[in-house]
């Protein structure tokens, strides 16, 4: 979907490129990447709700979009999604409020920015085509005020980011911070390239990573009093 209305020269989409995944998934997770998140370009969607047999049209409210979140992880199971209306625009609109990004300077082609994207993608994060992983593995913890400016006190220099609800602090820095970039138990790991991602060297069964998983979670919590929630969803 990214490709099809980048190759048009739309503009809207191009920061999620390379996510993996269907749009029907991708409203369920509001994806995320680069500044952009699903529910920026979201206008309404059609949906099969299996409760009262029917299908729906719903708008952005009724989805309850939040950071990785909406109506259709809250309900889960209730609605298939079948349709999903975005707004894209022919006028330039590039966001390149998200870290390197603005280094391309001032684009006149939304595939400037899908390149840019996806080579910083690639740079950044371990192929899964070659090295087993699910993305990000935890969400980036949001906290209250109060926590959020004692956690800012405590570790000047820390990402941070200013939510409606408080401050959206890094897994991947506290991850990194508590030593476990890099870090290996047996068959799973913490990525080397990036300490959110955890990884498959091969062989690893659904229990190493969630062990590894809980090794992280309580390391950082110790480290930091931070907890952090998985962001994969067991079926
Ligand atoms: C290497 C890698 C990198 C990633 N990077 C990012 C990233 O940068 N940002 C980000 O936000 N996510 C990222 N992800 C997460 C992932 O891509 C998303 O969660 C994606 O939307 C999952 O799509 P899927 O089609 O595989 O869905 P599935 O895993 O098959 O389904 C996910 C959930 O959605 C439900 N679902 C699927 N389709 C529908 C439908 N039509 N109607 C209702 N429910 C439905 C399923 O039942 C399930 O509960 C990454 C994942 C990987 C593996």
């Amino acid at each position: 979907m990214v490709a099809h209305t980048v190759g048009q020269g739309l503009w809207g989409l191009e920061n999620l490129a390379g996510i993996p995944g269907t749009v029907g998934a991708a409203v369920v997770q509001n994806i995320g990447a680069y500044g952009v998140e699903l529910s920026d370009q979201f206008v309404s969607l059609r949906a099969f709700d299996r409760s009262t047999r029917a299908f729906v049209e719903l708008a952005a409210p009724a989805c309850r979009f939040a950071y990785r979140q909406s109506l259709f992880k809250q309900e889960k199971g209730r609605y298939v999604v079948t349709r999903v209306r975005l707004k894209v625009s022919r006028a330039g609109a590039p966001n390149l409020s998200y870290g390197n990004l603005s280094a391309i300077g001032d684009p006149d082609d939304p595939g400037q920015i899908m390149a840019e994207v996806l080579r910083l993608r690639a740079r950044k994060l371990p192929d899964w085509r070659r090295c087993g992983n699910a993305g990000s593995f935890f969400h980036n913890p949001v906290v209250s005020d109060p926590e959020g400016r004692a956690f800012m006190l405590a570790n000047p220099g820390a990402p941070a980011f200013s939510q409606a609800d408080g401050w959206k602090l890094s897994a991947g820095w506290l991850i990194e911070q508590a030593g476990l970039k890099g870090y290996r138990r047996g068959r799973a790991g913490v990525s080397e390239q990036h300490a959110l991602v955890l990884v498959n060297h091969g062989g690893a069964t659904c229990s190493d990573i969630l062990d590894l998983a809980d090794h992280v979670a309580t390391t950082v919590r110790h480290r930091f009093g931070i907890s952090l929630q998985r962001e994969p969803e067991l079926l």
